[in-house]
């Protein structure tokens, strides 16, 4: 495969048509009923049907979708939520996105990218907090050794023991790669690869980064394939909602996840649902061209929910508590934790704006997140299992598709919150996680049970790293 490649993953007619084709069958309640009634097999949905379900505005229909959103939810993901945190390393730009902080030309961000020993402090603080899953996130510039100073980073995470434990899994979000610098990626031992189109309307994306690398839609949206194809077959894809239309970007989501599917027999592991925040020196972060409201928001996670059925969704601490809240049980299956966007922010506990890349909407540390989670009935995963058994990509969708995955996900799930509780937790969070532990354990059925006991004993034991 070629480096550069002129792509037509997205047709923009197509989605266009469809958008305006079904822009007055919406008040259709019979149909919406039946399209809904399909999504509960968990095969997804067309974009026409996808479509009907966003332009929905009737409260009852609305209700539904909700509805069907959550029982999708519950079947395929239970009450698991999987934490990380991310790991700023550098904040050096050469791009002009016009929404972000880092973008070059603003002269307000204090430059900065971490030397591996500052990297490593990040990484124990990190540690110690109780994190095993970290999404290493880089602007697209680097220091004077260039690409290798990520693979280098990534190895020092990895480096790092402490005491108190390890970074079992690093994913990373950085800018489109060559095939063979994702070789040297995927040499590293990463996760998922993340990379955000930001918006997936073609003039909208030329109106929005104006100059740097960034400015090649088609090396942008090409990288998903040559991530899989250099063999990184977990890959992450995510519109930053606010800066076009957002039922335009989810079609084209569902384009982007077909192509994959059609190209590479597996679509993305995750989906990102980032909305535009407010930025050091971002005029436009101010006032998003295309606000997506609260109201709108929950509806992007619950019609993802239902039309991409076995695709994990990402939600970060860009939202607020009471979003974060909401979101969980419409179908959010990751969320990051204690978060800081600047270089640095974990061991030098600095929250300096002037090094950020934007502002938060959820300040709480991982303890907090931890606790507020687990009191609403879900259970905090730290889980690598998938990944450390090489269950990636097509091995994990023909698992997840028939329900299995709950012999994995739950037990390990309940592994590495018992992990947590032991040995990092506030006597608080113990308590209620305990108390939630045992709750679960008697809910599950007899094979969930014994095996996630199993596990359970042998950390409680002082074993540690235990997954099926
Ligand atoms: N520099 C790389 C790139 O652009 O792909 C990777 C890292 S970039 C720091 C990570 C993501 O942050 C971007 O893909 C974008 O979606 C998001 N982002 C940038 N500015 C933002 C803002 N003001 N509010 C919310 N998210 C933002
Ligand atoms: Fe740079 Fe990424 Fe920010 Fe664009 S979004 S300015 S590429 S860090």
């Amino acid at each position: 495969m070629n480096d550069a490649v002129q792509t037509t993953i997205i047709d923009e007619g197509k989605i266009q048509e469809t958008l305006f084709r079904t822009r007055s069958l919406s008040d259709d309640s019979g149909h919406i009923k039946e399209v809904l009634a399909k999504a509960l097999e968990l095969k997804g949905l067309s974009a026409e049907e996808t479509a009907l379900l966003m332009n929905v505005s009737d409260p009852t229909l609305e209700r539904a979708i909700s509805d069907t959103a959550k029982r999708i939810k519950e079947q395929i993901y239970g009450k698991r939520l999987v934490l990380f945190a991310p790991l700023y390393i550098s904040n050096l730009c050469q791009n002009e996105c016009l929404y972000c902080a880092f973008r070059a030309k603003n002269k307000a961000v204090k430059r900065r990218s971490l030397d591996q020993e500052e990297i490593a402090r990040e990484v124990v603080t990190l540690v110690n907090q109780g994190h095993k899953r970290l999404l290493v996130v880089v602007g697209e510039a680097y220091p004077k050794e260039g690409f290798s100073y990520v693979t280098r980073s990534i190895e020092t995470v990895y480096s790092v023991k402490t005491d108190k434990g390890e970074i079992r899994r690093v994913n990373v979000n950085v800018a489109p790669l060559t095939l063979d610098e994702f070789r040297m990626l995927k040499a590293t031992g990463i996760g998922t690869y993340q990379l955000f189109q930001e918006t997936y309307h073609r003039e909208t994306y030329q109106r929005v980064h104006l100059s740097g690398k960034k400015r090649d839609y088609d090396w942008r949206i090409s990288a998903t394939d040559r991530a899989m194809t250099a063999g990184i077959d977990d890959v992450g894809v995510g519109v930053l909602f606010g800066l076009y239309d957002w039922r335009f970007e989810i079609l084209a989501i569902l384009q982007h996840v077909a192509h994959l599917e059609k190209t590479f027999g597996v679509g993305p592991h995750t989906i990102s649902v980032p909305r535009l925040e407010p930025a050091t020196g971002s005029e436009m972060s101010e006032h998003p061209p295309f606000p997506v409201s609260d109201e709108d928001f929950r509806k992007i996670i619950a019609i993802l929910r239902i039309s991409v059925p076995y695709t994990g969704i990402i939600l970060s601490t860009r939202e607020s508590p009471e979003t974060r809240r909401e979101s969980f049980a419409l179908g959010v299956s990751q969320i990051s934790a204690g978060s800081r966007t600047n270089p640095g922010g974990y061991s030098e506990d600095d929250r300096d704006p002037d090094s950020s890349q934007f502002s938060l909407g959820d300040h709480r540390t991982l303890d907090e997140v931890i606790r507020d989670v687990a009191s609403l009935g879900y259970i905090p995963s730290f889980c690598t299992g998938c990944y450390r058994l090489g269950r990636t990509g097509q091995d994990f969708m023909d698992l997840a598709k028939p329900g299995d995955i709950k012999y994995h996900c739950d037990p390990n799930a309940l592994s590495t919150f018992t992990e947590y509780l032991l040995d990092y937790a506030s006597e608080e969070t113990r308590q209620a996680g305990e108390a939630l532990i045992e709750k679960t354990l008697a809910q599950m059925d007899d094979k969930q049970r014994e095996i996630s006991l199993g596990l359970v004993q042998q950390v409680r034991a002082g074993k540690r790293d235990v997954f099926c």
